[in-house]
């Protein structure tokens, strides 16, 4: 049986099987009579964990037996045959993440005030999650079977928070003893199964930077290219962090590190080929730096993590700007129509930009964390100036996490609405990524729905290729 070394949620996580949440309409999950709630468990005799198990047991296979458990508690094995790669048509319910075991200084859930949405205290520590989504872990607590199951699954890359091979200080920062925050051998054997790691280093200053920071990339960029690359993160904090043990990154900090760290991209370049460590975006905004080339970021490997992101933006909206007839027939749509729709959303009814009887005239208020501001608002003014159109960006202060958080996908509705009265033209459009994904709601449990209630202009959500869409079109 698989083990889960710490979960809240262990009796969900040990229920056998995968439970099927979808069966798509004449689909051969249909014609094998499976329905919702049905329970797959094994798999041509194999036991089945979540879907990632049931993905792994099916692959290639074409002769299968399915063991299912209906909701009325009978046992059922259905054997078939199936063309190879035909698709099942089943969805199947999320994997619920176990989690760490550890007690980070700079851990985010500490700086969350008391009234967070409860999942913002969900410390999620899942190999299986690192594998599909690029979520971080720190490999500390992680179980035999785990260990087994990335290398027989070849759940690879994995992604995972080394802060500093330094093993005191990797102690201190994960806040565990040095036998559990000791990773090494366990590296040492994903590696050897080829098992592709990206890593990660929350820096803080004082504790993990400086000579300690170069041992750590230099011990990393031994084993490149199985791993991959090193993701340089400053660490944020919120007004809630009061540990003495952290000190807050300041713009100096953040100009000695691209110093420091700059000096060894050109080593690893030289000898690797490739940049290897990145620095998150955040280090070279702070510092007043010029963001690197494209070139720097290569296939940005660490992009999920947020490392090369402005980069990216600041690419797709230049060769957005030098695409003149896009913009020109965009403008002419446009302020034409009177109609600046951007995401899917806008089309519905309820939000429509006479849903408080005042019309839009293509001009409007783009909301973002005070980080971005400054780049999104030389990219619009650039657009303003070839299109005529009047769009203003405006920076909002985070004020519900406050500290160092200055970046969009923290802002919250409480941040929006305390600037409400700042928004000019008829319209204004929000960061997506502060919407919880499968709810409207923000981070501090305001809905999306409240927010356009109490807003004088019609509101919109895109990400940053939903904004070019919305500008071209
Ligand atoms: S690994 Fe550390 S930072 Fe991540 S959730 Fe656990 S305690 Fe928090």
């Amino acid at each position: 049986m698989y083990e889960f070394a710490v979960t809240p949620a262990i009796t969900q996580l040990r229920r056998p099987g995968v439970i099927i949440t979808e069966v798509e309409p004449e689909s051969l999950g249909e014609e094998l009579e499976l329905a919702p709630n049905d329970r797959i468990v094994r798999v041509n005799g194999r036991p089945v964990r979540d879907y990632l198990d049931f993905r792994f047991q099916t692959a290639g296979e074409t002769e299968l037996t399915f063991q299912v458990k209906k909701p009325n508690g009978e046992t059922l094995d259905i054997e078939f045959d199936r063309d190879e790669d035909e698709d099942f048509g089943l969805g199947f319910e999320q994997i619920v993440p176990r989690q760490c075991a550890n007690e980070c200084i700079f851990c985010f859930c500490k700086g969350n005030p008391e009234d967070a949405r409860p999942s913002l205290f969900v410390r999620d520590e899942d190999i299986r999650l690192s594998f599909l989504y690029g979520n971080y872990t720190t490999l500390s607590s992680i179980t035999e079977d785990e260990m087994k199951r990335i290398i027989e699954q070849r759940l690879s890359p994995q992604y995972v928070s080394v802060h500093a091979t330094d093993l005191k200080t990797r102690a201190y920062l994960l806040g565990v003893d040095e036998s559990r925050a000791d990773i090494s051998d366990k590296l040492e054997r994903l590696l050897a199964a080829d098992i592709e790691l990206h890593a990660q280093v929350v820096l803080c200053p004082e504790i993990n930077d400086g000579a300690i920071l170069e041992k750590t990339l230099r011990d990393l960029a031994a084993h490149y290219p199985k791993v991959v690359s090193t993701a340089i993160v400053p660490v944020a904090l919120t007004r809630y962090n009061t540990d003495e043990r952290l000190t807050r990154v300041t713009p100096e900090f953040c100009r000695r590190t691209i110093r420091q760290v700059e000096k060894l991209q050109k080593e690893f370049r030289k000898k690797l080929g490739v940049t290897f460590a990145f620095m998150g975006d955040e280090i070279y905004l702070k510092a007043g730096a010029e963001i690197p080339s494209r070139r720097h970021y290569g296939n940005y490997p660490q992009i999920e993590d947020g490392v090369g992101m402005i980069r990216s933006f600041l690419n797709a909206f230049e060769k957005f700007l030098s695409e003149p007839p896009a913009v020109a027939g965009g403008l002419t749509r446009q302020l034409g129509n009177s109609d600046p729709r951007t995401h899917p959303v806008a089309h519905k009814p309820d939000n429509q930009p006479s849903a408080n009887g005042q019309r839009t005239t293509g001009n409007g208020t783009f909301l973002t964390g005070e980080m971005f501001a400054p780049i999104l608002r030389s990219q619009i003014d650039k657009y303003n100036a070839l299109t005529g159109s009047r769009h203003a960006v405006l920076a909002v202060p985070n004020t519900y996490f406050g500290g160092d958080v200055s970046v969009a996908g923290l802002l919250t509705g409480k941040d929006f609405l305390a600037v409400r009265d700042l928004i000019d033209g008829d319209f204004a459009v929000i960061p997506k990524i502060t919407i919880k994904s499968d709810e409207p709601i923000f981070l501090d449990g305001m809905s999306y729905d409240e927010l356009k209630r109490q807003f004088p202009v019609p509101v919109y959500d895109v990400d940053i290729d939903g904004l070019i869409d919305m500008l071209q079109k």
